[in-house]
């Protein structure tokens, strides 16, 4: 749509919020690049009637905020889904596809003990722990620890590619490998295969933590100062299956040449003689940014310890869907400078509760579909229909 015609409508309809704008004319509704844009139209339209500081509320199901649902959930002791909307007075009895995958996460993250997941609220990729494709086939793609493989790893993916004719294999930017074109049926026997070779799901399709690209570092590389290959993996196999509000990308390279590219990640380590530098908040996406320096350490356990940290704090405030470097910027750098590298105290506390959470997150979800969770989900729909009609 045409910026006059998006004035037009804004006058003619009388929007006052973003939401409302993007509601009647489509724009910045999809992969929101030109929010910013479209902002700046309202407050040309406006004036003194437009105010973006002021809180939006989640979706067309409350007048709440994402900041005001998260505290109430907990000042309220608020558990499952029909608790939140009861209690806060939804408008609606069952919510919509904006607030119940907002309110499943804040569910998971602050009762991790006693909520169970929904995963009907969910969108589909999580639903089916795959990509969907183009043409309605899936992408799949195995964790691979700190980007290693081995020949063990690589000739189960060929076994698995041949025996299921799977049409494209791709190396991501995170450094896996991608098998795209599976049908969805055959999703579970895919997995079944992959798992007989110790693969678990990358996570490739989660709100959650997805890779921690690594250079080869001190045991190849002549410029190398740590083991950041080691380092990456460790990170790795202590964080995956965690649920963020929006992907978490982290990356650690073993000297300032970065070659992991850990500049521009969510959560990134810079190997340096003197320690580890720890780096948050870049953007390689629809924004380009480079990460802030949190700050500088001398253990492989300081730096779990400060990114466990950090990540928590960001699983705890973030709102559903704003990725690291947006969340960081609302509160403030300083303020995470504060709480994690300054606050001892706070910085511990968030990294107990983060790993309290993981005791109920690192469950690999394709084994758990293999043994027959969720089997309704990949049988095809004629098959569906037959024994219906039968
Ligand atoms: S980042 Fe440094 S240590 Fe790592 S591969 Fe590049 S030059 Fe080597």
């Amino acid at each position: 749509m045409c910026k006059g015609k998006i004035t037009e409508t804004i006058t003619a309809k009388g929007l006052t919020t973003l939401d409302d704008v993007r509601a009647h004319t489509k724009a910045s509704a999809s992969c929101g690049s030109c929010t910013g844009l479209v902002e700046q139209l309202m407050t040309l339209t406006l004036g003194d009637r437009y105010n973006p500081a002021a809180v939006a509320s989640m979706c067309g199901c409350t007048d709440l905020g994402h900041d005001d649902v998260r505290r109430l959930i907990k000042a309220k002791e608020l558990k499952t889904i029909p608790a939140v909307m009861q209690e806060l007075e939804w408008k609606t009895s069952c919510g919509c596809a904006k607030c119940r995958p907002a309110l499943n996460y804040y569910l998971v993250c602050d009762w991790p003990d006693e909520y169970a997941d929904d995963y009907q609220s969910r969108f589909i990729n999580e639903r089916v722990h795959a990509n969907i494709q183009k043409d309605g086939t899936y992408s799949v793609v195995p964790r691979m620890w700190g980007g290693q493989t081995s020949a063990k790893e690589l000739r189960a993916i060929a076994d698995v590619v041949d025996r299921f004719e799977i049409p494209t294999v791709k190396v991501t930017g995170g450094q896996r490998i991608d098998m795209l074109g599976i049908r969805k049926e055959d999703l579970p026997a895919v997995w079944a295969e992959l798992g007989k070779a110790g693969f678990v799901s990358g996570h490739a399709y989660a709100k959650g933590l997805r890779t921690v690209k690594t250079c080869v570092g001190s045991d190849w590389c002549r410029f190398g100062t740590q083991d950041s290959t080691g380092l990456g993996v460790r990170i790795e196999k202590f964080m995956w299956g965690s649920w963020t509000p929006a992907k978490v990308k982290m990356a650690v390279s073993g000297c300032p040449r970065n070659c992991a590219e850990a500049t521009c990640k969510d959560v990134g380590v810079i190997c340096v003689e003197s320690g580890y530098e720890i780096h948050f908040a870049g953007a390689a996406g629809l924004d380009i940014k480079g990460t802030e320096v949190l700050g500088l350490v001398a253990t492989e356990e300081e730096v779990l310890e400060h990114i466990v940290a950090l990540v928590q704090m960001y699983r705890e405030q973030g709102r559903y869907l704003e990725r690291i470097y947006k969340w960081a910027k609302r509160i403030g750098y300083d303020e995470v400078r504060r709480q994690i590298l300054e606050d001892a105290d706070r910085r511990k506390a968030y990294y107990g509760r983060f790993v309290h959470s993981q005791k109920f997150a690192q469950v690999d979800p394709w084994s758990e579909r293999v043994s027959g969770a969720d089997k309704h989900e990949f049988r095809p729909m004629a098959t569906i229909s037959l024994e219906a009609a039968q």
